[in-house]
């Protein structure tokens, strides 16, 4: 009989048949594959353990192995092992209701299976909202360069990262996209404050140039992620929100990554005193990532619109799989040991008080920015400051090579073109012990200082 190491070698031998997402790098390099997990940690099958720097695709907010989670999907299998959405079932009238409670105010909640399912959803309800409101020109929908928002054809659209799409154009018609508040390289002068919100006057001039009887939506992350951890000046979100309710355009947030505690709030928007998003979109975090689900949670007012009795109002989108009663209640226990473990606390502690020790990486010739909101972090790689001159390909990931070296996972991002994707990612589970954060740290830093 074969051990469970023989087994597990067996296993990697056969991934070489499967296709994943590790587009950018050399297909003959050395993959790795993961057989167990434990918290922040992962094995591969050689035995090796790694810290999983960012969480996965940044969403096992909660780190592997929680049993209450597991038990919570077994149950919940075993009771109504599936049930559609063109009915009801408990587990996702109960998770309506606290996400509605979690956002504050009163929303409605479509579920479906991703981030980029629960953003397609929400471009339809926006269309659809404003077709049956008396604006059916109002169709166009606005985001910003370096935002992403999904792999599917629409999600794509309004992802603006020309290297994501440059071989999947054209999008479909009727996205836009605007100026980012990124002022590390904004065109605009004065403090970061000043020139965001320059960014956000650019997204007025462009709902006026474009007509605002024809702008249906807006859509932006409260911190970009994918595009290189861009965190903006709080007063630009106030603003770019009055500027979406004087035009009557739908604010929608995007809080895939961002929810659920990553940024030391339950939600991102939340940062930013009186925004109240008309729609919210979230996956990842929602269930630490142990099984698939999306959400799009909508102001009861912009509903109420979809009920209207005899006038054919109903929204015409449906999904199999989307809320589904296992995934739903893997939620619900996610949330409740969110709430009692005070996770959202612990984040805006130790974000303070430990990982920020990364931004001593400042002092490096190749580092021009450090960026942070709770447990995302962003370091832009430079050749050098004063050019500010993107990192190279082969620079960066000597950095990420000699991390995984050591036993550590982390991740480069920005993807605007190809040579400006130089931000290093860091993203730990948010249940990272002390020990793991200094790993971590003491593991990049080195790395960069290596250089
Ligand atoms: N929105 C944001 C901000 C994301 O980062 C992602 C994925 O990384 C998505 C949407 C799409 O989510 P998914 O990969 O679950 O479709």
């Amino acid at each position: 009989m074969k051990t469970e190491s023989e087994m597990n070698q067996v296993v990697g031998k056969e991934a070489s048949l499967l296709w994943n997402a590790m587009h950018r790098y050399n297909p003959e390099a050395e993959q790795v594959v993961a057989v167990k997990g434990e918290g922040s940690w992962f094995t591969d099958e050689s035995g090796k353990r790694y810290l999983d720097g960012v969480s996965g695709l940044w969403c096992l907010n909660l780190g592997h192995g929680r049993e209450e989670i597991v038990e919570a999907a077994a149950e919940q299998m075993k009771n109504l092992s599936y049930f559609p959405l063109t009915m009801n079932h408990q587990p996702a009238i109960k998770l309506a209701a606290k996400i509605s409670e979690l956002l504050g105010g009163k929303y409605q909640t479509f579920f479906s299976n991703s981030g980029s399912e629960a953003n397609e959803t929400a471009f339809k309800i926006a269309r659809q909202y404003h077709n049956q409101t008396g604006n059916p020109q109002k169709y166009k929908v606005i985001s910003r360069y370096r935002g992403y928002h999904g792999s599917t054809l629409g999600a794509l659209s309004a992802t603006a990262q020309a290297n994501r799409r440059v071989k999947y154009d054209p999008g479909v018609p009727g996205f836009l996209h605007v100026y980012p508040p990124y002022s590390y390289r904004s065109i605009f002068d004065g403090s970061p404050e000043e020139s965001d919100l320059k960014a956000a006057q650019l997204l007025e001039e462009m709902i006026n140039w474009e007509g605002e009887e024809t702008v249906a939506a807006f859509i932006m992350e409260p911190f970009i992620s994918g595009g290189g951890v861009i965190v903006p000046s709080m007063k630009y979100i106030q603003r770019v929100a009055e500027i979406c309710k004087k035009y009557n355009v739908l604010l929608i947030m995007d809080e895939v990554v961002s929810g659920y505690g990553r940024t030391g709030k339950m939600f991102g928007f939340k940062h930013a005193a009186g925004v109240q998003p008309d729609i919210v979109t979230m996956a990842k975090g929602l269930t630490s990532g142990y099984l698939p689900l999306g959400a799009t949670a909508v102001k009861s007012e912009i509903y109420d619109v979809f009920r209207e009795a005899g006038k054919d109002s109903h929204f015409r989108h449906v999904s199999t799989y989307g809320g589904h009663p296992a995934a739903c209640a893997v939620a619900l226990k996610n949330i409740d040991i969110i709430e009692r473990e005070n996770i959202v606390e612990r984040v805006r502690t130790l974000a303070g008080t430990k990982l920020s020790e990364l931004h001593h990486l400042i002092d490096h010739k190749n580092v021009g920015e450090v960026r942070q909101i709770g447990f995302l972090l962003g370091i832009e790689m430079v050749e050098d400051k004063q050019s500010k001159l993107p990192m190279s390909d082969e620079k960066l990931a000597k950095i990420i090579g000699l991390c995984k070296e050591k036993g550590l996972i982390i991740g480069k991002n920005g993807d605007t073109v190809p040579e400006q994707n130089n931000v290093i990612i860091v993203a730990p589970p948010l249940t990272s012990t002390v020990e793991d954060l200094d790993f971590l740290i003491d593991t990049l830093t080195s790395a960069i200082r290596s250089l």
